[in-house]
């Protein structure tokens, strides 16, 4: 069995909490085991980036670029074997883990390339006037389970790119991949500019709290991100929350089926659904709608059901039993109701935590299904009439994160999609997301943004430089 370790001022070393199993959602049984660091230990992770932070604050920005073309170099060297620890640790299929591994590989190149710009705001005989960023200190980073590699990376990438030094807590159901990460990094970083602890329970609300560290991005649900805030206040941490999310989709009338079905299918399904900006409620006009049902059962039923590492398999189990059961229990309330299961609609009958890709029609806002996030292989179709009234039913949501309309007359959605409550607005895609686009939520989906410029300045701190030109003598 491999052996993991934390990672702190630069050492490999042992949770001083002995260890915690890591589960394979394919079987539902351990794998490998996980090291549990104590409280202790993340205090000296803070410590060890604090005095880490004196030194990579002065660095160049080419030394820093250097330093993450070359941990790029290795993961796309080590991609296969980081692939196949995500699909152990979170049962993504191997295809999909290995692009999340590239995914990882892109945005760390492209943020390493980003230029932190100087503003000029005023040039004159008087005076000069220039607005500079600066690196914040000690950055704490939290992942969820769903696309734990990736995420760390838009965490840990920018961060250090801006000179942050930072600490990185996995979730507990998904570290690996993420010690891996950090290995990588730390071969071409200083020691204690990149520390990783992991444990079961604690560490999340220990470092909201935490006075050592400047800034937290944190990726996972609303209620979580919600405590975060709370702890954050204790010493006016600097945020970045990126949360739950619940994106409708309107398809207006007329549109192409077969051009969009398997488009649409691909941004409710991707990762099994658990994707923050999936497409999570989809709305058919009435003139379409059992078409449009029909055509993705169609779709659904071309996935191959099993576990990531088996061949020809292109949809994998949830992730863990808690979200597995979530997702029965909001597809019995629909059924309760009424609604009608199109396709899937029951875990499989195997070990592991199986879930097919499941269809639901006759659903509508106010049942539990359309109201709640998922984040699960669960889709419902709801029907509308109205344009108008559609659109006030996709924005009738706490959370704002994405949202997308589809439709045969490109200005006409594209109108209609203005009119969207979400922090990102897609016309005919969804779920479409890039290093240089950047990404975040509105309303209860968090705030601050990842990606682009705007997203690694989310890692700087103005300090605005004010020049008197004048002679004082
Ligand atoms: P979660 O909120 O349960 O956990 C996220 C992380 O927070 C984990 O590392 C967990 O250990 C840690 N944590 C738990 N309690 C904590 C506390 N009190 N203080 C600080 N940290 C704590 O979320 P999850 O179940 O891992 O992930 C699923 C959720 O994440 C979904 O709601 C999904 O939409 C959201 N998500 C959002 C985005 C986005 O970019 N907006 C991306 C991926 C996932």
């Amino acid at each position: 069995m491999e052996n993991f370790q934390l990672l702190i001022g630069g050492v490999r070393v042992a949770g001083e909490n002995g260890e915690f199993a890591v589960i394979d959602p394919a079987s539902g049984t351990p794998f490998a085991q996980c090291p549990s660091g104590s409280l202790g230990q993340l205090n000296a992770a803070v410590a060890a980036a604090r005095t880490a932070f004196a030194g990579w604050r002065q660095s160049s920005a080419d030394e820093r670029r250097a330093a993450l073309h070359k941990a790029a170099d290795d993961i796309e060297r080590e991609a296969d074997g980081i692939a196949r620890l995500i699909v152990r640790e979170q049962g993504k299929p191997l295809a999909l883990a290995l692009s999340e591994v590239m995914g990882g590989v892109a945005w760390t190149r492209y943020n390493a390339d980003l230029e932190i710009p100087v503003e000029q705001v005023e040039d004159n005989p008087r005076q000069r006037v220039e607005l500079h960023r600066k690196p914040l200190g000690v950055v704490a980073s939290i992942t969820p389970w769903n696309w734990p590699f990736m995420i760390a990376v838009w965490h840990i990438i920018p961060a250090l790119r801006a000179g942050n030094c930072v600490v990185s807590k996995p979730s507990s159901l998904t570290p690996l991949s993420t010690l891996r990460l950090v290995e990588i990094l730390d071969r071409h970083l200083p020691p204690g500019v990149i520390n990783i602890v992991t444990g079961e329970k604690g560490f999340g609300s220990a470092i909201t709290t935490h006075p050592g560290i400047d800034k937290i991005v944190f990726t996972g649900s609303t209620p979580t991100g919600q405590s975060v805030m709370r702890g954050a206040a204790s010493n006016l941490k600097r945020l970045t929350l990126e949360l739950g999310g619940n994106d409708a989709a309107i398809v207006l009338p007329g549109t192409d089926i077969a051009a969009v079905v398997d488009d649409i299918f691909n941004a409710a399904f991707l990762n099994m659904g658990q994707t923050c900006a999936a497409l999570k409620r989809l709305y058919v006009h009435e003139s379409q709608y059992e078409a449009f049902a029909a055509a993705l059962v169609e779709r659904a039923g071309r996935e191959v059901v099993g576990a990531g590492l088996e061949a020809g398999v292109t949809f994998g189990p949830i992730q863990n039993s808690e979200q597995l059961e979530l997702v029965g229990e909001l597809v019995e309330d629909a059924r309760r109701l009424g609604a009608r299961i199109l396709c899937g609609g029951q875990r499989l009958p195997r070990a592991g935590y199986f879930y097919p890709p499941t269809l639901v029609a006759d659903v509508t806002d106010g049942d539990r299904l359309v109201d709640e996030e998922q984040f699960g292989p669960v889709l419902p179709l709801i029907a509308y009439g109205d344009v108008d009234d559609v659109l006030a039913r996709a924005n009738a949501s706490s959370m704002g994160l994405g949202g997308s309309v589809w439709g045969p007359d490109a200005t006409q959605a594209e109108a209609l999609a203005a009119r969207l409550e979400s922090g990102v607005a897609w016309v005919n895609c969804h779920a479409q997301i890039q290093p240089n686009t950047p990404f975040g939520g509105s309303k209860m989906s968090g705030f601050g943004v990842e990606f682009g410029l705007e997203g690694l300045l989310e890692f700087t701190g103005q300090q605005l430089l004010f020049v008197r030109k004048e002679n004082l003598s």
